[in-house]
């Protein structure tokens, strides 16, 4: 190794600079025993630390085996480190975490060495310590942690050792004995020793180098020390850390900050369970449940009906509703066109019967025009056991082939344009008491056939909640039975028989409210037609279902979409403290092992083998923290679909779903890893003796 000219200079915060090295310049041979002496201050460690690859130069050159370390990468030089330098410090630098076979068995697994054990056998045996393999750290006097770390050092069969005062922290006669060791292996190999212990210096040395303020003021070089160093190639090792050390080192952390792990698994639960059940509703097939529970329910028949969704300015800013998603729009029914009625019915669905649905208070002149008052209605009600209805609910299209299809029997016939009406069996019964009012005269009836002819005054529509006060005269052409009961007169139920509407042409209205549809009988076709029907969108219009089982589903579903935003908001909210609190977590540990790291990095460890060591942790760390999650999480829909099923009536609205599942544990992971290498960039560029010395500042 050859010195030219090599200076080094220290940035002191707050300006002035430490000139630690000014121009040494001195060669020094394949083996053998060199001290570096010198006072404290005067530049013996900084030295150390630039020929070993520690620190950088800033002036000069150092040369080894003929080529120069500066020109180095920052990977040759960790490289050069694990390759050619053992390491003994004053303050021994072993890893408290390891066992002292692990600890000597580290520095050959960094080079990818995994058959270890006889090894480490065979270095304590040369250190004197057999036996110990199994020994903690804290279990062992000072000279024999010193010979541990020379074990370590000479395990990896190294070019030179370096050792910085390795006797400043032990008493004289041990120090002898470490020093005996380096003599014996400087036999073979170059052993360079910090000292400023000038009488050891002189008892064991081929060569004193005296240093002083940074230059070298004595040399002792001798005849005998002369010999160069070859200019061989290096034979580069790629640095490899060993999982279970990583892991052990990465690991010893949690123990150390128990609450700050507490707080942050429990925050990361928190956020990833939200993400999850936001993740499992976006699963959420509406198509599928409603096509489920219309097939559950057997239903024969149901009305589809149009809808028409806006913004209006004058509807109180439902801001957070939107924010979640809900829409804060205005919701009206529309007209089903014949356009509309040919889309449905292509879906598999039987297009049966049109209504046109009217509020049944609102046909006032047509019942005044029957009975006056309440009491005449219950009069008339005792005077007959027949069933009656003194008003009509609405309007609906009835052809001949609907009344096939219903069992309807028709007395007259049906109206065939828009200036004729059927009516009613129930209503026939109601005139039959009171007569029927045409031109101001009252006509008494006695048979169906009787009000054949006559003219039925019915409200002007304006439109569907508005009636203007003119009647619109329409000429009765027959009376339909549709078999209604006396109990579904009397409730006005209107199902199944339809017995309170008014029977019109299909010209009769422009557009119709609502049609009476026929449902698939097949599942395949159900779901075709709840996928049409659900995702029909022209525009601002959709179409929808009503049957009395889905009735609650279209807030279910419109809840599942707000929760499954809402859950999305606030993970996204304890994402980022539980990212943070993960950052933090491994940044409060590096800064704990600054020490470790500095030394991993001096026997040779990357980056990459720094990540492995947080990330493996943090990833065991992420593991629990999913484990927890996925039972949460199942949990947590759990009793999303306990809610749906007591606010819709519907089983199981969501499912918990693998793709869910699998998301969610590699975002955790992937969020744990990263947040893990974070802290760790900050130590990238920097030089191993700057992070031991940060580090012994701890
Ligand atoms: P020695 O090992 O001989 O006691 P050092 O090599 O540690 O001396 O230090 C040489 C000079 O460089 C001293 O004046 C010291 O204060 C200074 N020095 C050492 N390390 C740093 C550092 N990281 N930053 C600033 N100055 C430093
Ligand atoms: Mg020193």
């Amino acid at each position: 190794m050859k010195l030219t000219d090599v200076t080094k200079v220290y940035k002191i915060k707050g300006g002035g600079a430490v000139k630690a090295l000014d121009g040494v310049n001195f060669e020094l041979p394949e083996r053998g025993m060199v001290f570096l002496l010198g006072k404290s201050g005067s530049g013996k460690t900084t030295l150390l630390n630039v020929m070993s690859g520690l620190d950088t130069i800033d002036g000069g050159e150092i040369e080894y085996k003929g080529r120069n370390l500066g020109n180095f990468t920052p990977a040759e030089m960790d490289s050069f480190r694990n390759t050619c330098c053992g390491f003994v410090f004053q303050d021994y630098n072993l890893i408290p975490e390891l066992t002292v076979g692990e600890n000597i068995a580290l520095a050959l697994q960094l080079q990818g060495d995994r058959d270890t054990n006889a090894k480490v056998e065979k270095a304590l045996r040369d250190v004197e310590l057999e036996g110990y393999k199994n020994r903690r750290i804290y279990e062992l006097s000072g000279g024999q942690k010193q010979r541990i770390a020379i074990a370590r050092a000479l395990i990896k069969n190294p070019e030179i050792i370096f050792a910085d005062e390795p006797t400043g922290a032990l008493d004289s006669a041990t120090g002898t004995t470490i020093l005996d060791l380096l003599k014996e292996i400087s036999a073979e190999k170059l052993v360079v020793v910090v000292t400023h212990d000038r009488e050891s210096a002189e008892r064991y040395a081929d060569r004193i180098i005296e240093l002083a303020d940074g230059r070298v003021i004595c040399d002792t070089l001798t005849e005998h020390n002369t010999e160069q160093i070859k200019a061989t190639t290096i034979e580069w090792k790629k640095p490899k850390m060993p999982l279970k050390a990583a892991i052990k080192i990465g690991c010893s952390n949690f123990k150390h900050h128990p609450v700050r792990l507490a707080w942050t698994i429990l925050l990361a639960v928190i956020a990833f369970t939200f993400l999850g059940v936001s993740l499992t509703l976006s699963q959420y097939d509406r198509v599928r449940t409603f096509a489920d529970v219309i097939h559950s329910s057997g239903a024969q028949t149901a009305l589809i009906y149009k809808e028409l969704s806006y913004y209006d300015e004058n509807v109180i800013n439902q801001s957070l509703d939107q924010f979640l998603g809900m829409g804060s729009k205005v919701k009206k029914y529309v007209h089903l066109t014949g356009e509309d009625l040919k889309l449905i019915s292509s879906h598999k669905a039987g297009v049966s019967l049109l209504e046109y649905n009217t509020g049944r208070s609102q046909i006032t002149s047509f019942q005044d025009s029957i009975v006056a008052s309440s009491e005449d209605r219950e009069s008339a009600q005792q005077q007959t056991d027949k069933h009656i209805a003194i008003s009509a609910f609405g309007f609906m299209v009835l052809t001949e082939a609907d009344c096939a299809g219903l069992g309807y029997t028709v007395t007259g016939r049906l109206p065939e344009n828009s200036s004729e009406i059927a009516i009613s069996e129930c209503l026939v019964n109601t005139f039959m008491i009171a007569g029927i009012e045409e031109d101001g005269e009252v006509y008494s009836i006695s048979s169906a056939e009787d009000i054949i002819g006559h003219k039925l005054p019915i409200n002007k529509i304006i439109s569907d909640n508005s009636w203007s006060g003119d009647t619109d005269d329409k000429t009765i052409t027959g009376v339909v039975y549709t078999g209604c009961t006396r109990e579904e007169a009397i409730n006005h139920d209107s199902k199944p028989s339809f017995h309170d509407k008014l029977y019109i042409s299909s010209d009769y209205f422009d557009g119709y409210t609502r049609i009476v549809s026929t449902l698939p009988e097949e599942y395949g076709d159900i779901y075709d037609l709840a996928e049409f029907v659900l995702n029909y969108a022209d525009g601002d219009y959709s179409y929808k279902f009503s049957i009395e089982e889905i009735g609650r589903l279209y807030s279910a579903s419109d809840m599942a979409l707000m929760l499954k935003n809402l859950c999305l908001y606030l993970s996204a909210i304890f994402f980022v403290f539980a990212t943070l609190l993960i950052i933090n977590l491994v940044s409060v540990s590096v800064r704990r092992q600054m020490k470790e790291i500095g030394i991993l990095k001096s026997l040779g460890a990357d980056f990459k083998n720094l990540c492995k060591i947080y990330g493996g942790s943090i990833l065991i760390l992420g593991s629990i923290i999913s484990v927890i999650t996925l039972i949460a999480t199942t949990v947590g829909v759990h009793y999303v679909n306990v809610y749906f099923n007591s606010a819709a009536g519907v089983v199981n609205i969501i499912k918990y779903s693998a793709v869910a599942c699998i998301s969610l544990v590699a975002i955790i992971l992937a969020v744990s890893v990263m947040a893990s290498i974070v802290p760790l960039i900050k130590l990238k560029k920097r030089s191993p003796s700057s992070i031991i010395s940060q580090g012994q500042l701890r």
